[in-house]
């Protein structure tokens, strides 16, 4: 018997915002030393008789991860209590959404080994965060409320998922729009994007589905796909060996690489959800939605394919120039004035995810901070293939230039870096060189003529590196069987 796998995921992001979703305390990055219970008040550890106001920029940042994801931004929000008891939860409740979410029916176009999918988005919702236990060494356990509050978008997809491969692409292609979007900050070591994945098997042809289990705290795409992996595989063991699947909450153990039960599943109304009576229904302005959906950017997937058929680059490149919208922008920028000046695309796709992807990554500079426009790098390109410089000069000037913002014009003369490709000029070089080592002339003469790298690498010494190898190379061999032709 052949079984298929079902796969849904519940993503929960921290919306990047400046304050919680319901105070006005600041959101901190968890950097891991925050001092723990500073960025608290009295509406997000629950104090009586405060009252919890709406963040306005979160329901806008959640409105445009839903129009991003093709949904239907309800008119009418309503926020809901979710009744549970938690150490970390202080209300007793969570404020959440339920039966009016933020967003409804909508999908995430997703690449899945080279074919396109449509992986259905069931709802986003709008939600707070929890605070932390902290289990110390001697047993007893700390909370910390920092996080409390924090805002969060809820994505719940449909079932639509059959592989560990399209959950991966899923995931990573989630995270990708939301970092894009500015929504969330995409560090998942800090937490700020978590997964629980629902998970069935069913014999293969089956319309109905199985019964499924929920597993909780995959933290990473690693503990995702490798927790759906081994929940697939557990489930087809149990139903060959002839069990039942018990619909349960499971734990991921990250050590051991296996699920464990956690709990029998809760429903909805275990949670008692309920209107919450202290914030009134949240009315969506058509003009509001509308002026979201203008903001909506060509998202990276759609991108990449406009990329790779406009400028015909790399693939490769392509998904690393459409990391955020500020690179693309750039690259567009540039590869546009590189066609003008007949110069290859790919080439400027090299230059930005090589050398300046480099010298970013050692600065820590943004792409939008950098003194190096478009422009320049673009003439510098220029003097590259006009052959003034060499690839190693280039590149020099490259790192001159980004720390200086000088014209790469100025800074090939400043530093003297003018490659030598006249053959008069460095014809006399080359007579000195070879009339200075009748050592390696006679290695040469013998045969061993890969001795003519050596000969170019003291020509480059000789010229501090500005001779064009090419030219060296070609004036050394004449210069070499001319001493032949002489022995
Ligand atoms: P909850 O987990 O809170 O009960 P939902 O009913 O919204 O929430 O479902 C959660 C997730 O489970 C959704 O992503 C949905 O696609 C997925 N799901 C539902 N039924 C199955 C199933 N039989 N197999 C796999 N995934 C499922
Ligand atoms: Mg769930
Ligand atoms: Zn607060």
């Amino acid at each position: 018997m052949e079984y298929e796998a079902v796969i849904g995921l519940e993503v929960h992001a921290q919306i990047h915002t400046h304050s919680k979703m319901f105070c006005s305390c600041p959101v901190k990055p968890d950097t891991g030393n925050l001092e723990p219970n500073t960025y608290v008040c009295p509406i997000c550890l629950a104090l009586p008789g405060t009252l919890p106001v709406t963040n306005r920029h979160a329901v806008e940042m959640g409105m445009l991860a839903g129009l991003a994801l093709n949904c239907t931004i309800n008119p009418v929000n309503v926020f809901s209590r979710k009744s549970y008891f938690y150490p970390d939860l202080p209300k007793g409740y969570q404020i959440s959404q339920y039966d009016l979410p933020l967003a409804v029916n909508g999908y995430l176009e997703v690449e899945v080994e080279g074919e396109r999918r449509k992986i259905g988005v069931h709802r986003a919702h709008l939600e707070e965060d929890t605070g932390k236990l902290y289990h110390m060494e001697d047993g007893s356990v700390m909370v910390d409320f920092n996080r409390a509050g924090v805002p969060l978008l809820e994505i719940v997809s449909e079932p639509d998922m059959h592989s560990v491969a399209e959950v991966q692409a899923y995931a990573t292609a989630l995270h990708e729009v939301l970092v894009y979007l500015g929504i969330n900050s995409g560090d998942m070591e800090k937490g700020v994007m978590r997964f629980e994945a629902n998970v069935s098997v069913r014999p293969q042809g089956q319309e109905e589905l199985g019964t499924r289990t929920e597993i909780k705290n995959l933290n990473s795409f690693r503990a995702l796909t490798r927790g759906v992996a081994y929940e697939i595989e557990r489930q087809i063991e149990v139903v060959e060996a002839g069990g039942a699947i018990l619909q349960q909450t499971m734990g991921w153990d990250e050590s051991e690489e296996r699920t464990y039960p956690q709990r029998s599943k809760e429903f909805a109304h275990d949670y008692r959800y309920f209107p919450e009576p202290d914030i009134p229904p949240l009315e969506i302005e058509t003009a509001w939605i509308e002026q979201v959906q203008a903001q909506v950017p060509e998202l990276p997937l759609a991108k990449k394919r406009r990329l790779i058929a406009t400028y015909d680059i790399r693939p490769y490149d392509a998904n690393l120039l459409v990391s955020t919208q500020a690179i693309a922008n750039y690259f567009e920028t540039a590869a546009e004035q590189a066609r003008e000046a007949s110069i290859a695309p790919q080439e400027v796709a090299n230059w930005i995810t090589g050398e300046l992807f480099r010298l970013m990554n050692e600065s820590g500079q943004e792409i939008t901070e950098l003194s190096v426009t478009p422009e320049k790098l673009i003439d510098l390109i220029k003097l590259r293939e006009a052959g003034t410089v060499s690839v190693t000069a280039a590149k020099q000037v490259l790192s001159e230039i980004f720390e200086t913002g000088e014209e790469p014009k100025e800074a090939v003369e400043r530093l003297g870096l003018v490659q030598i490709s006249d053959t008069d000029a460095l014809a006399s070089v080359v007579q000195k060189v070879v009339a200075e080592n009748p050592t390696q002339v006679g290695q040469y003469l013998e045969g061993k003529t890969q001795v003519i790298g050596w000969f170019i690498g003291q020509v480059m010494k000789a010229t501090r590196g500005k001779a064009n190898p090419q030219t060296a190379r070609e004036l050394l061999q004449h210069e070499l069987e001319q001493a032949r032709s002489e022995a």
